[in-house]
């Protein structure tokens, strides 16, 4: 009920200030079922010292957003309610401070806190990269989210080597596609977990070099047998608590888990300190949208350098499950909510 209050009042202020600029965005009541959400116009946000105003020409769905507009994961504090982790677009303005030089009309996509899902959004100009030239601008909305927290999660995190086995689950999601692929191009070798034939046929085109369907039963010893009995190195779970178990069962001693969402629960009913001491096993935490500016500079300094020039050779492409108007979001977000997607449910924001 506060975004929408929010959202009236702002109607309200919209018309009684003449020449206020005011923008189309997504609004929604906490809570709200997906078709409930809605669009409406808004005041324009303002620059802050550092930043750059983008002309939105795609954003893309996040599961974060999802638990956002459910009530589950609140925005961050000062930062935009409305959704929106990522867009692409053209900076049509730039605060007289900034920490990275951009010029008016360059194509750009960003790792946002919120706000991508409207027709402008600002954001500190170290968070927003240039679009590789073979990328599209509609491509590019979908690019910061998934592709910043699989990079993080693998190398800044996991401190991934060449030559290692990583298990990924939910590998047909935006976060696994992206990871498999990065995985691949460390020379380390990338095994999924996804919920359907077609999911893992799919990730398997993009480089999984073998996957498991969850829903055929345990998938311990299908990885033990694709491992040679050796089991992986790292593992990058988004589910958590119903696969504790058997994550502690395909880890090879001394190995990585790094834990970066909840999917499947919080809750671990078990001796699952007993499996981490006999294997010595370290459970590796992993935020993105909750990191300090500095960090998030950081991060996208070091992909930017890193792993941006492989688009541009073909080593890597974006994953796309579909594009969607800007008004289909409450679509967007029940299609995410069914599993339905693989790769990256886009918003077309300019028709
Ligand atoms: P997505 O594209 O919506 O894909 C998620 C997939 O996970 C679903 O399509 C489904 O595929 C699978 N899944 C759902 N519930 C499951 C369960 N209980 N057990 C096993 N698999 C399940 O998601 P996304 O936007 O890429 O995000 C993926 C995950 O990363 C989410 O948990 C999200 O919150 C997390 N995330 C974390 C960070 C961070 O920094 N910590 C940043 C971004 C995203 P199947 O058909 O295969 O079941």
């Amino acid at each position: 009920s506060i975004s929408l209050a929010l959202a009236s009042t702002s109607l309200v202020n919209v018309t009684s200030t003449a020449g206020m600029a005011t923008m189309r965005a997504v609004q929604y009541e906490s809570g709200c079922l997906p078709e409930q959400m809605q669009i409406k116009q808004v005041p324009r946000p303002t620059l802050r010292s550092g930043e750059i105003l983008i002309k939105v020409h795609s954003s893309a769905i996040n599961r974060a957003e999802t638990l956002q507009r459910k009530g589950l994961y609140p925005p961050i504090k000062g930062e935009s309610e409305i959704l929106g982790l990522e867009a692409a677009g053209e900076i049509v303005e730039t605060h007289e401070v900034c920490h990275k030089t951009w010029n008016i009309g360059d194509h750009v996509m960003a790792l946002l806190p919120g706000g991508g899902n409207a027709e402008y959004v600002t954001v500190d100009s170290q968070h927003a990269m240039k679009v590789p030239k073979s990328m599209s601008l509609l491509e590019a909305g979908g690019i910061p989210e998934v592709w910043l927290t699989a990079y993080q999660i693998l190398h800044f995190v996991g401190k991934l080597k060449a030559g290692e086995k990583v298990l990924i689950h939910a590998g047909a999601s935006g976060v696994g596609t992206a990871a498999v692929q990065l995985v691949q191009l460390a020379n380390a070798v990338p095994l999924i977990t996804a919920g359907s034939a077609d999911k893992i046929a799919f990730v398997k085109s993009l480089g999984a070099v073998d996957g498991f369907n969850y829903k055929e039963g345990s998938w311990v010893s299908k990885v033990m047998e694709a491992t040679n009995g050796e089991g992986v190195d790292l593992v990058i779970d988004c589910v958590g608590g119903s696969y504790w178990q058997q994550n502690t069962d395909v880890l090879k001693t001394d190995g990585r888990w790094v834990l970066y969402g909840l999917m499947g629960g919080a809750n671990v009913d078990g001796a699952l300190l007993r499996k981490l001491l006999s294997k010595r096993i370290s459970i590796l935490p992993s935020t993105l949208k909750t990191r300090d500016k500095q960090y998030k500079a950081d991060l996208i300094r070091s992909f930017e350098t890193n792993i941006l020039p492989a688009f541009d050779s073909k080593a890597l492409k974006p994953v796309i499950d579909r594009s969607l108007e800007l008004e289909d979001i409450g679509k967007a977000h029940a299609l995410m909510e069914s599993n339905l997607n693989a790769g990256k449910i886009l918003l077309k924001v300019i028709p």
